[in-house]
């Protein structure tokens, strides 16, 4: 890497360094971009048995949202410093396999776009179709690879960034009983989301009980959070997510549960207080000044920390019974009450 390099690619080749002894590190695709390749990697961390849990951490799928992949970085290098001394982690370690993917689209991140270096919006690229209409354009689109939101053409195979998160996410978690995932953008409206799927349809995901029950436990741990836990269909329909598509996957495989969730760092605020920021492409989806930068990071390295917990426990917190039916009950009335219909 060059000394122009983004930080956050730098950043990467020094966690490549310094953790190679700790992570699992794999290079699962090459991307040629402004000719040079850019590799795309992932990190595991903790037991590789498929019997215990797993949580799957992803960043940098849209380029311009470079401080999705640098949350993703900074949790990587807070466990990688923690593992010389910190018992507690070791312990968890032993029940809970963690994965990283933190720069999904290295090319992107290094154009400053939010689609790969091939014109396509990696979270528009898997092969879910909507099932009821999306908003124009933002929505995903096959018209042009000009254009923003661009979905790739209808016969090619999956981009070669979408395929390496998809495998990975097959190889690493949908095997297991239990896992999660959380994939970190920034850039829609002023407040921290975390969004569930479906993106395809209004309708409720069938493990609507055990997100509920994650809300649940997450609201009860963190009395004090800002973030908006809610379905993305609840704000605006998609083709193409590859959440969905994974999701989908996973529920083809029995009794297995895999709930992947997106974190939308609302990024509207930090334009507001700062304005000249919209003048900067780059600026309008990461935070600019130092503080504010740093106050970013603090609040979700504990949302990733609850993540990690939630997965390793997941045991305790599962609903069962009635108990499963009155979350479902909950979730339908808080999330869905708009929703004719409701599938269940
Ligand atoms: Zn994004």
């Amino acid at each position: 890497m060059s000394q122009t390099d983004p930080p956050e690619l730098t950043e990467l080749s020094r966690l490549i360094e310094e953790g190679r002894s700790h992570f699992d590190i794999r290079e699962l695709c090459q991307v040629q971009c402004a000719g040079r390749s850019l590799p795309v990697h992932s990190f595991t961390l903790g037991n590789d048995s498929p019997e215990v849990p797993a949580v799957g951490f992803f960043g940098g799928v849209h380029g311009l949202e470079r401080i999705g992949a640098e949350v993703v970085l900074a949790y990587m290098r807070s466990l990688l410093m923690r593992l010389p001394w910190d018992t507690v982690l070791r312990e968890q370690l032993k029940g809970v396999r963690l994965v990283f993917m933190p720069m999904v689209n290295p090319g992107g991140l290094w154009l400053g776009t939010r689609a790969n270096p091939n014109g396509v919006d990696l979270m528009r690229n898997s092969p879910v179709e909507a099932v009821e209409p999306v908003p124009f354009m933002i929505g995903g689109h096959r018209l042009s690879r000009g254009l923003p939101w661009y979905r790739g053409h209808s016969q090619a195979p999956m981009e070669a960034e979408s395929a390496a998160l998809c495998e990975l996410v097959e190889r690493e978690l949908l095997g297991r009983r239990f896992s999660l995932a959380l994939d970190c953008h920034s850039g829609f409206g002023s407040r921290d989301r975390i969004w569930f799927p479906f993106a395809h349809t209004a309708q409720p995901i069938g493990h609507l009980p055990e997100m509920h029950a994650l809300r649940t436990i997450f609201d009860q741990s963190n009395a004090h959070h800002t973030y908006i836990f809610e379905p993305q269909s609840r704000q605006y329909l998609t083709h193409g997510d590859l959440w969905d598509h994974l999701y989908l996957r996973a529920t083809e495989q029995g009794e297995r549960i895999f709930l992947p969730l997106t974190l939308e760092m609302g990024s509207w605020l930090w334009v507001k207080k700062n304005p000249r920021q919209i003048f900067s492409r780059y600026g309008i989806f990461n935070p600019l000044i130092v503080h504010r930068q740093q106050r970013v990071m603090r609040r979700h390295l504990a949302l990733l920390d609850f993540f990690t917990r939630a997965a390793s426990s997941y045991g305790n917190w599962l609903p069962t019974a009635a108990a499963r039916e009155r979350h479902r009950a909950q979730a339908l009335a808080c999330w869905y009450s708009e929703v004719v219909n409701p599938g269940t």
